[in-house]
């Protein structure tokens, strides 16, 4: 099954470059999507670590691996996330901006850190970030397995996964207010949905 849509990000850090184009890589969505999902679930580990119970029932081994666990017999990781690259409009909208006009369309914001003794500003601090409203193409392979039925509760698990990631953020600096995404036009095999 495939899950398409596009996420608008008000977001910073949590991207990687590929010819100085920001991405968002696969790997930092599923990595939010499962520790929120493990939060959910009550399934955190003592030491903090990826659910590895490898048991039949638990959907977080199933779709996402049994972190470090190679003696179960979930079969293969289900779910793949594709790096999620600029939509068109946000692609001509970053090239518009850079070729014509010769500026970023990064944003870079300076934070200073307020010493609380003396009561001034130090270390400033420089991010950089994308503008709010930057559009990335994301795309979500399901495996579904003969075992898993019909695969919709694996399905619903995944689109759990993307409502938690929309009521939390993603990528650092959260707490300061960046990372704020939504998931909008989304598809399961070609079907409109909503979160
Ligand atoms: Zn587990």
């Amino acid at each position: 099954m495939d899950i398409e849509g596009k996420t608008k990000s008000l977001n910073q850090r949590e991207y990687q470059t590929v010819n100085g184009e920001p991405f968002i890589p696969g790997s930092s969505l599923k990595g939010k999507m499962r520790s929120q999902l493990e939060k959910k679930e009550g399934k955190i580990t003592d030491k903090g670590e990826p659910c590895g119970c490898g048991q039949e029932a638990c959907k977080i081994c199933k779709v996402f691996g049994a972190h470090k666990n190679t003696r179960h017999s979930l079969g293969a990781t289900r779910i793949l996330v594709r790096d999620a690259f600029f939509s068109d409009k946000t692609r001509k909208e970053y090239e518009t901006l850079l070729k014509e006009k010769g500026t970023s369309y990064i944003e870079k914001k300076t934070e200073n850190i307020i010493n609380r003794k003396t009561g001034t500003a130090e270390h400033p601090r420089s991010q950089e970030r994308v503008p709010s409203g930057a559009e990335f193409d994301i795309e979500i392979v399901l495996q579904v397995y003969d075992t898993d039925g019909d695969g919709n509760a694996l399905v619903e698990f995944v689109k759990e996964g993307l409502r938690q990631v929309q009521h939390t953020y993603l990528g650092g600096y959260g707490s300061r207010g960046s990372g704020k995404v939504s998931f909008n036009n989304m598809k399961l095999d070609d079907n409109p949905f909503s979160l």
